[in-house]
């Protein structure tokens, strides 16, 4: 019993994963990689908790030019709360950090954080304050954030300190941001916390933009959340994007499917590649032929339109993401298309391909009044 404590409090961050399973049909790959990382590291029967955070930063307090590029928003504050799985708040946490990079306050950081510099000074140093904070999250964590900078920047920092291997990516997760916008406004809206507090007449005791109390009401705006929605709709952080091909995710939810492909050291590279180009129909698995190919609608997106012959049009979207170090990967989606959406895609196409055309015909003509 001492023994296996012992190896347990060992592994505890060798690889902590917080990976899981949202309500959608996964691939075989993914399957798989949970089952791995589950192997030996997961207490059995370990509880499930909801782990909605939020964090206060600073950021360069000369400006953008001298900030530190490998951490341009350095984390002051983390504050959590726990919920169990039938959405009971059974513990926080709260931790307030010494700052390391910029030492002193961003005007911005100043206006809205209620912390001065005493408190700052007395705060932990983040490599000890985030071991402590994953720690109290357990192993088997959902996470919950407003929106998805908070684990972006959480695992910056983590990288920034070399321990990104405590928190493995990609992380599933729920952006309360995102589900308010989808339940109470019926599209992905932007709105600030305090927006959403008003919105549902929750009384507002603590400030905002402590990192606690920006937690708690997080939570309170996620128990109210239908739970099947909540499970359908969640996110896919890929700040650690999948490097190979076997770690390359498929995920079919109700009405779409997403695909994040492995790196590339380019997009032409990327949108050279037959996974990704590919168009198959994610309901039968039959390959849906293109009725227009990818074109492109903007330097980071293209659009394609293809069918299947069982389940009609599919729009297809591609975004091309930078990593912090360069190199390009692919978030694929396909959704189903009425044919009314279909012909505003041809016509989209269209439209670039004139809008193109007469620039050409414009910079032609430029150039021969110069000469
Ligand atoms: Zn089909």
């Amino acid at each position: 019993m001492i023994k296996m404590q012992r190896g347990y409090r060992k592994r505890k961050f060798a690889a902590v994963s917080f990976d899981f399973l949202p309500c959608a049909l996964t691939c075989k790959t993914y399957f798989a990689r949970i089952v791995k990382s589950k192997k030996g590291l997961r207490k059995k029967g370990a509880d499930m908790n909801y782990i909605v955070f939020d964090l206060e930063w600073n950021q360069c307090p000369y400006g953008k030019e001298r900030e530190n590029k490998r951490l341009p928003f350095e984390i002051l504050e983390i504050g959590a709360v726990k919920l169990d799985e039938n959405k009971t708040m059974v513990d926080s946490f709260q931790e307030v950090i010494r700052p390391a990079v910029y030492k002193k306050l961003h005007f911005r950081t100043r206006e809205i954080l209620d912390l001065d510099r005493a408190a700052l000074n007395h705060g932990l140093p983040f490599p000890k304050a985030v071991k402590k904070f994953l720690n109290w999250c357990g192993e088997d964590a959902k996470f919950c954030t407003w929106g998805t900078a908070d684990l972006v920047e959480l695992q910056r920092n983590l990288k920034y300190y070399k321990l990104l291997y405590l928190l493995k990516g990609p992380i599933f997760f729920y952006d309360i941001q995102k589900l308010f916008g989808l339940v109470y406004e019926g599209e992905k809206t932007s709105r600030s916390l305090e927006y959403a507090i008003d919105f549902l007449e929750e009384g507002k005791e603590g400030q905002f933009h402590r990192a606690l109390n920006d937690a708690y009401y997080t939570a309170e705006i996620f128990r109210k959340l239908p739970k099947d929605f909540v499970e359908e709709h969640s996110s896919i952080d890929c700040y650690q994007n999948p490097k190979s091909r076997s770690e390359e995710i498929h995920m079919v939810y109700p009405g779409y499917y997403k695909y994040i492909s492995r790196e590339f050291p380019t997009k032409e590279e990327a949108m050279k590649d037959r996974g990704v180009t590919k168009t198959k129909c994610y309901l039968c698995g039959e390959t849906a032929r293109k009725k227009v190919r990818w074109f492109s609608v903007n330097p980071k997106s293209h659009m394609c339109l293809a069918l299947c012959p069982k389940h009609g049009y599919f729009k297809g979207k591609i975004r091309l993401k930078k990593t912090d170090e360069g190199r390009y990967y692919v978030i694929k989606t396909l959704k189903q298309a009425d044919e009314q959406e279909a012909a505003l895609i041809r016509e989209k196409k269209e439209q670039l391909r004139k809008k193109r055309r007469m620039k050409r015909h414009q910079e032609k003509q430029e150039k021969n009044c110069t000469f």
